[in-house]
């Protein structure tokens, strides 16, 4: 008997649009809100709602069918759920798409290169970062060295007294000084995108875990030019976002602290406020629970698994960035930034108690995935 080969299975034809998306990811709570399907939608026939903690995209009811209908119908553009990281199996494919393989189920964490500690030796960046500065490093380098035209980031509204974070455009140093720090409600980052010059080609997304994997989303199922133009996709660790309302519910109701008088936040272990008088304030993570964002309740993904760099604050050195490089760009980019003395690195390994926190923290996160979602139908050929 003669061997033949295997014939070559055809490629299923990718038919999902807008009505699959609403009923697989935004109506079940997986959407996060990262606004990736916004921001791609080649008919601007989606918008986005961030008022009242709902942080979701919509179909505009006046001009269009309501919110499950696209005008363009069933079958017509199938850009959004294209670019979602939460449709399907969003997981293997960005994977095997940016790293050539799955993530192993011991690779809580996703798939990574290097650990290490990094923090900006520039005093200014070092001082405005949330950690180590590294990422308002990262942003200026880039932007400074021609490697990036712009940053989509997170602004404080207005003069910052109502603590609202805001998606924004950084072009500058003034800029990322301007952006830097970490608000702990939500912005969605991606939303940015809209504000930027057509010439603006090359394009820095700082953004949450769930942010982070849009882009790769976008190129591996190929929803446009919006993921060609997103170059260096840096993520930030985060277990959860919190409502608006923690303000004035939690914060002003029961310790009476006013957020027009707050002057910086961080989560170490607890909610950590300082005030611009010189206070110093903790409130017990238990207590802020109850305002977790909607979007975040499901999210399974602690260490921003697909950005070419993560970043987080956690482990034992404070003003150090906890550093996770993922890609040959991620890494080119430390190199560079390390060679011309911008930032300062040392191992992973001088923090090991980081790392483990790190993959316990990713680990429960996982669990949050449901049930209902791991074999999620992919739409496919259907
Ligand atoms: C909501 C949130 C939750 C986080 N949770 C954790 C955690 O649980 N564990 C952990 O180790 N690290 C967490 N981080 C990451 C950490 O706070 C730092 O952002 C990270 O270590 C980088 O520090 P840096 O000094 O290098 O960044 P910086 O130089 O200060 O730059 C921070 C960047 O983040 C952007 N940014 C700030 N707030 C937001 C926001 N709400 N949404 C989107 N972008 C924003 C800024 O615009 C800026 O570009 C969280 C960050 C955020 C925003």
């Amino acid at each position: 008997m003669v061997a033949t080969e295997p014939k070559a299975q055809p490629k299923e034809r990718w038919t999902a649009s807008w009505k699959h998306l609403y009923d697989e990811v935004v109506t079940t709570g997986l959407c996060t809100g990262c606004a990736g399907c916004v921001v791609v939608c080649p008919h601007s026939v989606l918008s986005y709602d961030d008022k009242n903690g709902v942080y979701k995209p919509w179909q505009n009811e006046d001009s269009y069918g309501g919110p499950a209908d696209c005008s363009h119908g069933d079958k017509a553009c199938t850009t959004c759920t294209r670019a979602c990281p939460r449709f399907g199996s969003w997981e293997s494919e960005i994977d095997e798409f940016m790293f050539g393989r799955a993530r192993k189920p011991e690779e809580l964490s996703g798939i990574y290169k290097d650990v290490v500690l990094a923090r900006a030796t520039d005093p200014i960046l070092h001082e405005v970062g949330q950690d180590g500065g590294l990422v308002s490093a990262m942003l200026v380098y880039a932007l400074e060295h021609d490697l990036i035209d712009a940053a989509l980031v997170s602004y404080l509204e207005g003069d910052g007294t109502t603590w609202k974070a805001i998606p924004g455009v950084a072009r500058t140093r003034e800029d990322v000084i301007a952006s830097a720090g970490s608000r702990y409600t939500y912005s969605a980052n991606t939303m940015a995108y809209l504000d930027l010059e057509k010439s603006e080609e090359r394009i820095a997304l700082v953004g949450m875990s769930c942010q982070s994997s849009s882009p790769p989303a976008m190129k591996q199922r190929k929803a446009g030019k919006v993921a060609r133009r997103i170059s260096l996709n840096i993520g930030l660790l985060c277990s959860k976002t919190f409502d608006d309302a923690i303000f004035e519910e939690l914060f002003e109701a029961k310790y009476g602290l006013k957020k027009s008088e707050m002057k910086k936040m961080n989560i170490k272990g607890v909610f950590q406020i300082w005030m611009k008088n010189g206070d110093y304030h903790e409130v017990p993570l238990k207590e802020c629970h109850a305002w977790t964002r909607e979007g975040c309740k499901m999210c399974p993904d602690f260490a921003a698994e697909h950005a070419d760099i993560s970043t987080g604050g956690i482990g034992a050195f404070n003003d150090w960035t906890l550093t996770i490089v993922r890609t040959d760009a991620g890494r080119d980019l430390m190199a560079r930034l390390v060679e011309d003395g911008w930032i300062e690195t040392r191992p992973g390994d001088d923090d090991p108690g980081a790392i483990a926190l790190m993959h316990k923290l990713a680990a429960k996160s996982r669990k949050r995935w449901p049930e209902f979602a791991v074999e999620a139908p992919r739409r496919l050929g259907k």
